[in-house]
């Protein structure tokens, strides 16, 4: 791990990772996300490791409510009584009765049928947050709706450590960055004022959810140059800039 402050923790799991932020006490701490199906005792290990009891996960901040992001949630839930927090337009997500439309039909297929073979129960969510609020997590969390890949899409700004947990705006391994594939996106057309926003607020670290290294300025300059090679493919999206936010 590199270019990451202290008390940041990758959970990395088969589909992707989340993270652990232990506040600065090593007291307690939150989730950004929580994984796919199974990881709990991932989770479980890592706080063992830390000497840290289930109930020191103060809340569970939620990017969306992919599969990916919210498999362990119910678990999760249940083991640490943490309350769940996430953008409104995640709900329906979380609790399975979101309606996908066009190309997106496939990926609300592929979760219902991971739910029912893995015979899943659903999670909850237990606060909504909005675009713009100061979370009061890790030294203050500022909520960027960052909508495209869902509706609710958001990340988590710490102006403290200048970094910003980008959720699925973008995914970034060695061989490339990209969009995630347009059966996963329910509102493709607000991508491009979202990564102008990510542009604007120009944070000195990025950690998305689906990345190789954890290096938080390296995977800065890959969004850069995704975002370069974004804006050079569709010029007149980006005209508008991030005033284009929903
Ligand atoms: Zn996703
Ligand atoms: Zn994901």
């Amino acid at each position: 791990m590199q270019n990451v402050p202290a008390g940041l923790y990758p959970i990395r799991h088969a589909m992707g990772c989340f993270h652990l932020l232990v506040e600065d006490d090593g007291k307690s701490g939150v989730l950004v996300d929580a994984g796919f199906f199974g990881e709990t005792p991932r989770l479980k290990k890592l706080l063992a490791r830390l000497g840290l009891p289930p109930a020191a996960i103060r809340a569970i901040l939620l990017t969306h409510g992919h599969l990916d992001h919210v498999g362990s949630l119910p678990e999760i839930q249940e083991w640490t009584g943490a309350p769940v927090w996430a953008h409104a337009e995640e709900r329906a997500h979380v609790e399975g009765r979101y309606r996908y439309t066009g190309v997106a039909r496939v990926c609300g297929w592929a979760e219902a049928t991971g739910r029912f073979v893995l015979r899943r129960r659903l999670g909850h969510v237990d606060r909504t947050f909005v675009d713009g609020e100061l979370l009061p997590f890790w030294g203050g969390l500022r909520v960027v709706h960052l909508p495209g890949h869902t509706k609710g899409h958001c990340g988590f700004y710490s102006e403290r450590h200048d970094l910003l947990f980008s959720g699925d705006l973008f995914a970034s391994y060695f061989f490339g960055s990209h969009k995630p594939p347009p059966i996963l996106n329910s509102v493709p057309e607000h991508f491009a004022a979202s990564f102008q926003r990510v542009a604007e607020l120009n944070p000195r670290w990025i950690v998305p959810n689906h990345y190789d290294l954890l290096d938080g300025a390296r995977l800065r300059r890959r969004f850069d140059s995704l975002h370069r090679r974004l804006r050079r493919s569709a010029p007149e999206r980006f005209l508008a800039g991030a005033a284009g936010h929903p």
